[in-house]
């Protein structure tokens, strides 16, 4: 389908891998008949797969991977980024030629790197990123509404093709997403410091407090204020999913933690030294930063 005026976007849009980002995408797309004629799920978790069936998000639940890719034109990976390799490994010898691969990871060179030199020819990959989210996962996390008004971030390679990028920006589109094209690598520098680093802290901060001695953890957790509830919020987040993110990140990621690390050893310097127009800056920069997320109405 040209998904033009006439049908719908794709004949068949499979989704690999039912957590929160996969059912969130298959929730939407059953529900609009101009995104898919038919919606199709596979998952590794055999109970993931019964959990999926049973909840009814999709058209259908597939019997294995090679059956789920046939006939399907478009394929979107919704597996943690260290699974995205091994996942598309499994699918792409039984994809048709002029079918679309595409996935949603939290990096991008990564998983370039690893799918690139699996590609058979005919078969297009349009590596994207919705920036959509919450702490929850697996398949009872999902929700329609979940990328509207929300960034989805497509990294085309070089030599991709760019009709297969405009039907994946059409897919996001049609989620209510507002899609952007971006170089891999400036993605992921990017997502370093607005996603991965607020994660890496909020996960250690949580385990500085549950290291402290008994009496002030249960104090932590007692009078807990809103700055440390948020945190516990974003650490709430999944395991397996992090910690690829963290792996697969490591250049970008670990460059930002430096620079927040002299940063946070100025403001300890500064509060050491009584230095209070420094302090004041920093915290009037960071009000800023606030106030402009609320303009964009990304807050
Ligand atoms: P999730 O809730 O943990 O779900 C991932 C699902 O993929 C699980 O059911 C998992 O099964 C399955 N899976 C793992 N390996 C597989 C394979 N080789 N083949 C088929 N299925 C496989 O994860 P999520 O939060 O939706 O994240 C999915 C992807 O979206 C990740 O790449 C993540 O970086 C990206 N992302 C996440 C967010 C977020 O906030 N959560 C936002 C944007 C993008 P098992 O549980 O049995 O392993």
């Amino acid at each position: 389908m040209s998904g033009a005026d006439a049908g719908p976007l794709f004949d068949r849009l499979l989704i690999v891998g039912l957590g929160l980002i996969g059912s969130s995408l298959a929730r939407r797309a059953v529900a609009d008949p101009a995104i898919a004629r038919e919606v199709v799920a596979w998952d590794a978790s055999p109970s993931v797969r019964a959990r999926v069936a049973e909840l009814g998000i999709v058209h259908r639940v597939a019997s294995g991977a090679a059956e789920a890719a046939r006939g399907a034109d478009c394929v979107v990976l919704c597996v943690p980024v260290g699974a995205m390799a091994a996942a598309a490994e499994a699918l792409l010898p039984h994809m048709a030629p002029g079918s679309i691969l595409t996935d949603v990871g939290s990096t991008k060179q990564s998983v370039i790197r690893g799918i690139v030199p699996l590609l058979p020819p005919g078969v297009s990959f349009v590596p994207a990123h919705p920036l959509a989210g919450t702490e929850h996962s697996g398949p009872d996390s999902g929700f329609p509404t979940l990328f509207e008004g929300r960034w989805a971030l497509l990294t085309p390679l070089e030599d991709g093709d760019a009709a297969a990028a405009g039907r994946v920006a059409r897919l996001w589109q049609a989620c209510g997403a507002m899609t952007r094209e971006m170089d891999a690598a400036h993605h992921d520098r990017v997502l370093a410091i607005v996603s991965h680093l607020p994660h890496l802290l909020a996960f250690t901060i949580c385990g500085t407090a549950d290291d402290l001695q008994d009496e002030s953890r249960s104090e932590v957790l007692q009078f807990a204020a809103t700055g440390f509830r948020d945190f516990t919020r974003i650490a709430a987040s999944d395991p397996t999913m992090w910690r690829d993110v963290f792996l697969n990140n490591r250049d970008a990621l670990l460059e930002m933690l430096a620079r927040f690390t002299e940063d946070a050893q100025a403001m300890a310097r500064a509060i050491r030294w009584g230095d209070e127009a420094f302090i004041v800056d920093r915290i009037v920069r960071g009000r800023g930063i606030r106030q402009s997320l609320i303009e964009i109405k990304q807050a």
